[in-house]
């Protein structure tokens, strides 16, 4: 939690709260991982040949996923969509697809909530519940997870033994709903091993896709899943991603910070959540009929 961002919260200025936080969460920190430790959460694959991961979150939706399938199977592409648990109980048929067609599934909690806000138990529910979900439409489990918001913790990541992904570019796809603008900055953003963050849950983010993949290709990128990425298929070294606050956790204590506020310390423990952190987090997420965009 930036300090800065909560304070000008609590001076009415939520905009500007949540401008800052995203842009703190665009500035995270990427830190190769010490040695055999973990991070905290995966952003990308460092030294990587040219290949990235495009990813999905917050599906799926019953109109757009199948469409957004019908471009990347046209295409010959295979993404990663993290679902949520009860969107894909309740729409099973584009996760059943999506895996028939060898895109990959991935756990994006049951029903949205900033983890590290929840009670230990209530976090292991929200994603066994969804794994269960995954498990029964597409025959296994999901190999990764997601954290809504990228909000994580040490304890939350304690709790039980996955991997979460996040991602190094973020193309703002449900603030900026321009297709234009959603294009270059996945094209333009991408690096070796990058892990792109889009969601298919906004009509401008599916138009965009057939001009990401054309320009991504253009630029010489092979589109691969994260098992692939992560799974070694185009070498290189998982590298951390945590947002302000949380610290740089399993990273060496001189990890450069690349961020426009200072860190600090979060508490391990299940502290209240800030408001801030809900107030900022719930754009992106369209479960409870925000029509921003
Ligand atoms: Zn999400």
């Amino acid at each position: 939690m930036s300090h800065t961002a909560l304070a000008a919260l609590r001076d009415g200025r939520l905009v500007r709260a949540i401008s800052l936080l995203a842009s703190t969460a665009m500035a995270a920190w990427l830190a190769p991982s010490a040695g055999n430790a973990a991070p905290l959460q995966v952003a990308m694959m460092q030294g990587a040949q040219p290949c990235v991961a495009l990813t999905f979150d917050d599906g799926p939706d019953a109109d757009l996923t199948p469409k957004l399938l019908s471009i990347l199977e046209s295409k010959g592409v295979n993404a990663t969509f993290f679902v949520v648990g009860f969107r894909a109980q309740n729409a099973p048929d584009p996760v059943a697809r999506a895996n028939r067609d060898g895109d990959e599934i991935g756990n994006h909690s049951w029903d949205h909530p900033v983890l590290p806000s929840l009670a230990s138990d209530a976090v292991v529910r929200e994603l066994t519940r969804t794994d269960d979900v995954i498990q029964k439409i597409i025959g296994h489990m999901p190999a990764y997870s997601r954290a809504p918001y990228g909000s994580m913790s040490t304890r939350v990541a304690g709790l039980t033994s996955r991997t979460f992904v996040a991602w190094n570019v973020d193309t703002l796809d449900w603030r900026y709903p321009d297709v234009a603008r959603i294009t270059s900055t996945a094209v333009n953003k991408a690096v070796n091993g990058s892990i792109i963050l889009m969601h298919d849950v906004h009509p401008r983010t599916i138009d965009s896709v057939p001009g990401v993949v054309d320009g991504l290709r253009a630029r010489g990128f092979k589109l691969v899943t994260i098992s692939e990425l992560l799974g070694g298929d185009c070498g290189g070294h998982a590298i951390g991603f945590d947002l302000p606050g949380e610290g740089p956790i399993g990273m060496p204590a001189k990890t450069p910070l690349v961020s426009s506020v200072s860190p600090k310390a979060a508490p391990a423990t299940a502290a209240p959540q800030p408001p801030v952190q809900q107030a900022s987090s719930r754009p992106p997420f369209k479960l409870y009929g925000d029509d921003d965009n």
